[in-house]
């Protein structure tokens, strides 16, 4: 007897439809080729007209009476159309990260929204660029007209901003610009056709001759038949004018490119860049895009108006009908992973969609994820370096300091003696500063020195983080938030306080040691507001300020040529999350913050304080030696049979009855154990490390093995289990694979 095959089938993509899938026969003849992808032609509707319907997937048991389902008639030849090849990515997500296909649809497929979209407003000058030079010139000077004057030299440069990339890429308030229109500097031009965010008369006049490493990395790329590239290059060294290279010649040849940039180092100066070159091939989008707006830029993409699109996680998914690159810049960052449901990683994806339209991909980092390198060491990725920077400058020097001897020595402050002494000393030369704490996990928090309990969230098992300046605890899970209690709430004790540093209590300090610097701090409670980010930095970019204090946040991606001390005040607190990729996020960090020192022509000196300078990451990040990180890294994922040696999934089931979340865990367990898989590795099922979030009860699974294919089968098992259970209905049970954290 033959197995019978159906094919649940969207008709119809343009939007609504979305959710609703008909199921049909696969005919025998057609079996072999329908996949989810395939563009089919199906009888639709009472008169079965024969319309064009797109396979999601295939199944072997009906979801109705078969005598009821029509059959497939036949199917549509050619290449794949973009949108089975974005329908065929679904499908890819779901099996892989697992999630419905709906949801899947969802990420990949913008819905068209009714949301009207703003009017956009472009700033232009009123007046001529010799007239705005010499305004510039009086503005640079004087205090509190600085962002005034930046975007005045910005318009004689450029023809006209939009609006909305003055305010959050340029910093400059609303306030600015009605007192620049109002003093008939600037105009604010309304319903103009431009359509880029940065409008530039001489596009094409950029022009930057690679050097003959790049020209080199280049060519070797383009000519390379492998899909994947890495390309690793010290910060500064020009990855990005390889990009825009490769992104030419891809172009020449009348295929189009992806750029993703993570969206906090999408700055300005990027975008600018891009403008220059491409003009108005280039489109943009960022988060803050409407629904409606990133819907039209898609359909720009799939009208083919234009050429490259750039932006963050989601720009992956532009329709473009004739891929041909996508770029992925700073690889490692962990903002291209997800983290709702379906929890995909854009670098796998890319790389799936790359192979469905013969695309390439390059992936650029000066820390490269070990997973990227591990694949590029193996020669499934083509591994390209530049470890020069452009401008021949030297990478900064780096001193460990051992805090725990600060310790014996009877010094219990934040600052070690050497760091003091070198802020000090760039004080004093009028050199710029900046001081990162590692605060990844870690904050200060509220905790009693009778009972030893630390102040929870009552919803969540955290603690609740202490801000001082609001005098209040909230939590960062759930927003709950409270006064600060004068009595312990578990045994009555005064004798409560904060501990733990954070930022603000660093600028606290740094105030106190040095009156009459200029502080500025960065970190989530300095940058809730709208284009704060940007203009922070941009006040800290134009020397208007000596010390930058901040999170991880400040390392970024950003030039701050005036920078000659670079400050790490507790270099080991990334490493105390119980997560396998504690060492590579510290060591990423530590070289990025290390990479932020002597960007201009004075060289750079960095301090990394920490409480274990025998750490193998800290030592290697010391050293800014990527190999030697990688080669202590690797022999430590084998052995413990960690990603990228082994695939990683976690299993997170999560209820509100506690009881009920345990039940359930172990009977997954169990069903895991006795379907007896060779070389299965399983831990848990257990709490998770933060068992309790919003009231609702998390435990854990981690499935090991060496062969992602049989981690998705234990994956499709388990949902199909799940669901055969009446009980399990309302139980959520989510995927990770290949987990960023730890849960
Ligand atoms: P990365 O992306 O690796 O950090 P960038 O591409 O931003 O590096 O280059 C760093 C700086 O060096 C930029 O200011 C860029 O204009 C300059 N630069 C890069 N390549 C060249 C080159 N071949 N000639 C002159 N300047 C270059
Ligand atoms: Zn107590
Ligand atoms: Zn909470």
């Amino acid at each position: 007897m033959i197995n019978l095959l159906f094919a649940n089938i969207i008709v119809d993509i343009s939007h609504e439809k979305l959710d609703r899938p008909f199921q049909y026969l696969i005919p025998e003849r057609l079996q072999k080729d329908i996949m989810a992808g395939s563009r089919v032609e199906v009888p639709f509707g009472k008169g079965n007209r024969i319309i064009t319907g797109y396979v999601i997937e295939v199944v072997d048991t009906p979801c109705m009476e078969i005598s009821k389902i029509k059959e497939i008639s036949g199917i549509k030849k050619g290449s794949l159309k973009i949108e089975s090849q974005l329908i065929a990515l679904s499908w890819f997500i779901k099996e892989y990260y697992g999630s419905t296909m709906n949801k899947a649809l969802k990420t990949v497929i913008p819905i068209k929204s009714s949301v009207k979209n703003k009017d956009k407003k472009y700033l232009k000058l009123r007046i001529s660029k010799e007239e705005a030079l010499d305004l510039y010139e009086n503005y640079i000077r004087r205090k509190n007209t600085v962002q005034r004057a930046m975007l005045i030299k910005e318009l004689t440069e450029v023809d006209s901003i939009e609006l909305e990339i003055a305010k959050s890429k340029l910093g400059v308030s609303d306030s600015i610009v009605k007192n620049l229109e109002e003093s008939k500097i600037i105009e604010i031009q309304r319903n103009v056709v431009y359509r880029n965010p940065i409008n530039i008369e001489s596009v094409g006049n950029y022009n930057i001759e690679l050097n003959p490493m790049q020209r080199k990395v280049a060519d070797d790329i383009l000519s390379d038949f492998r899909t994947t590239h890495l390309l690793f290059g010290v910060t500064g060294s020009g990855k990005t004018e390889v990009y825009m290279e490769i992104i030419q010649n891809i172009i020449n040849d009348g295929k189009e490119a992806i750029v993703l940039i993570p969206e906090i180092a999408l700055t300005y100066q990027t975008i600018r860049r891009f403008y220059e070159k491409f003009g108005n091939k280039v489109s943009i989008i960022n988060s803050k895009l409407s629904q409606g707006e990133r819907y039209d830029q898609f359909e720009r993409a799939k009208k083919g108006e234009i050429k490259i699109m750039i932006g963050p996680r989601s720009a992956l998914f532009t329709p473009f009908n004739n891929l041909g690159l996508i770029i992925i810049d700073e690889e490692h960052e962990g903002a291209y992973k997800s983290d709702q449901v379906p929890k995909y990683h854009a670098r796998e994806v890319a790389i799936q969609r790359a192979k469905l339209t013969g695309a390439k991909v390059v992936l650029g980092s000066a820390t490269p994820s070990v997973n990227t390198y591990y694949k590029a060491m193996n020669g499934e990725y083509g591994l390209h370096r530049l470890l020069k920077r452009a401008n021949e400058q030297a990478l900064p020097t780096v001193d460990i300091v051992d805090m725990r001897e600060e310790l014996n020595n009877g010094n219990k402050e934040i600052f070690s003696g050497k760091l003091k002494q070198l802020i000090e000393d760039r004080l004093e030369k009028n050199e710029q500063i900046m001081l990162f704490l590692n605060r990844r996990g870690y904050s200060s928090f509220i905790s009693c020195r009778a009972c030893g309990k630390a102040i929870k969230c009552p919803h969540c098992d955290v603690s609740l983080t202490l801000h001082k300046k609001i005098k209040k605890l909230e939590c960062h899970y759930c927003g709950y938030s409270s006064e600060i209690p004068k009595i312990c709430p578990t045994c009555s004790s005064k004798y409560i306080g904060g501990f733990g540093i954070g930022t603000e209590q660093i600028e606290e300090k740094v105030k106190e040691l040095f009156p009459t610097a200029k502080v500025l701090r960065m970190d989530m409670d300095t940058t809730k507001g709208k284009g704060e980010h940007e203009n922070i930095l941009s006040t800290f970019a134009k020397g208007e300020a000596d010390i930058l204090i901040g999170t991880q946040m400040i390392v970024k991606g950003h030039d701050f040529p005036g920078v000659t001390l670079v400050g790490i005040l507790a270099a080991d607190l990334s490493l105390f999350a119980s997560d396998y990729m504690a060492e590579e996020k510290t060591f990423q960090l530590l070289t990025q913050a290390a990479g932020r020192a002597g960007r201009g022509n004075k060289p750079g000196e960095v301090v990394i304080q920490t409480y274990s300078p025998e750490e193998l990451c800290i030592i290697s990040a010391s050293k800014q030696d990527y190999e030697e990180f990688y080669n202590n890294e690797i022999e430590y994922r084998s052995l413990m049979t960690y990603p990228p040696v082994y695939d990683m999934m976690a299993i997170l089931i999560s209820d509100a009855k506690e009881e009920f979340v345990e039940i359930v865990s172990r009977d997954i367990a169990n069903r895991i154990e006795k379907s007896n898989i060779e070389d299965l590795i399983m831990i848990g099922p257990a709490k998770a490390s933060i068992s309790k979030i919003n009231d609702i009860y998390r435990e854990v699974i981690y499935l090991k093995h060496k062969d992602e294919e049989i981690l998705i089968k234990v994956k499709n098992a388990i949902n199909r289990y799940v669901e055969r259970v009446e009980q399990y209905k309302k139980i959520s049970i989510q995927f990770d694979f290949n987990p960023m954290m730890h849960y």
